[in-house]
């Protein structure tokens, strides 16, 4: 008799983490039996995969539905494994229920939805099924723990989270941003609901994937969620972010090594090159910016470099730099730099002999 899912939620550490990992689609009977049995070689015990999608397009595909529900049995009955998948309403609770799961997951845009939270959660009262909880979005700790509360508050016991990251709102390396202090407000509210990490939705990219899963469980998170696939170029959803089963062994292997004692400033240096990129792509939206600007003072025959503006906007931003504790010549130098940029633009195109 395998253990049960919340069992070995309780028992999951960071030298053991609990892994549950699959596509993020079902897509045929063929490919769920046949991952499965690849991870389960590996020693997972819990299967995922996604039946009823919460896609962004109507023309995207929206996941296999209750078709699926068989197949899912096949993989427990054939590999012994743990089975689970995503529910949105309390229609496929019901639909889901007709093969009792292990455990189920809310997806990041049902999790800010209190109204479908609290039919999932009236639907699934009284089972001893686990109900995982991403976080939504958007980066308000208060949204995911009122989501877990919702569920916990149809005396659902047995209930974790998931951090998938929450959605950039400049480009980044990643598909989503971690949001690493989500898990650690969330912890300090709800000590006694577990966290997982999520790393194919925070990484976007499958040779992202191991260094996030990585990093995580460095971070003391006790287990992860993967999307596994065995030919990710032709998956139905997230092609770009599952990885083969054989990749996976290598991650797998990966956590089980020794911490790498450069690891904390690799992690240091790549966070630093994420904010480095995002300061440069905020200086070419300014650019931008002083274009637009160019292009009004010259319809309105304004001069470019006006002396009052330039001391009121420096006196705000040494006022700013003073709030956030930056030193006053670092940031005067800075802004010296950006505005002499911005003239130099202006006068680019405000010129007579420049036509637009
Ligand atoms: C998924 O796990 O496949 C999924 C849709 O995740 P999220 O809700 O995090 O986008
Ligand atoms: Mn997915």
């Amino acid at each position: 008799m395998p253990q049960s899912f919340s069992a070995l939620l309780a028992q999951a550490s960071v030298k053991q983490p609990l892994i549950i990992a699959g596509p993020c689609s079902a897509e045929t009977p063929q490919q769920l039996l046949s991952t499965a049995k690849a991870l389960q070689a590996y020693g997972v015990k819990a299967f995922r995969a996604g039946l009823w999608k919460p896609r962004t397009y109507p023309e995207d595909f929206q996941g296999i539905g209750a078709e699926g529900l068989q197949w899912l049995v096949q993989v427990r009955n054939q590999t012994g494994m743990l089975i689970g998948t995503e529910v949105g309403s309390a229609e496929h609770v019901r639909q889901l229920l007709t093969i009792k799961p292990d455990f189920v997951w809310i997806g990041a845009r049902t999790a800010l939805d209190p109204f479908a939270l609290d039919e999932i959660g009236a639907a699934l009262q009284g089972t001893p099924i686990t109900v995982l909880v991403k976080n939504p979005p958007i980066p308000d700790v208060h949204a995911w723990i009122g989501a877990i509360r919702r569920i916990q508050s149809h005396n659902i016991n047995h209930v974790g989270a998931i951090l998938r990251g929450t959605s950039p709102t400049l480009p980044t390396v990643y598909r989503n941003m971690p949001a690493w202090e989500l898990a650690e407000a969330l912890s300090q509210v709800l000590p006694n609901v577990p966290i997982l990490i999520d790393p194919s939705h925070i990484a976007g990219r499958s040779a992202l994937v191991a260094g996030v899963a990585s990093e995580a469980i460095q971070r003391g998170f006790t287990g992860l969620m993967v999307e596994v696939h065995e030919n990710p170029e032709q998956a139905q959803s997230d092609a770009k972010q599952q990885i083969t089963p054989h990749s996976f062994a290598t991650l797998l292997n990966q956590l089980s090594q020794k911490p790498d004692a450069q690891l904390a400033l690799k992690l240091l240096r790549q966070e630093i090159d994420h904010t480095d990129q995002q300061i440069l792509r905020l200086i070419h939206q300014r650019a931008q910016l002083s274009a637009q600007i160019a292009h009004w003072k010259k319809e309105h025959a304004a001069p470019t470099f006006q002396p009052n503006r330039y001391e009121e906007a420096l006196a705000h931003r040494l006022a700013w730099a003073q709030e956030l504790d930056l030193p006053a010549t670092l940031i005067h130098n800075l802004y010296e730099l950006l505005h002499d940029h911005s003239i130099q633009i202006q006068q680019l195109l405000t010129s007579p002999d420049h036509d637009h």
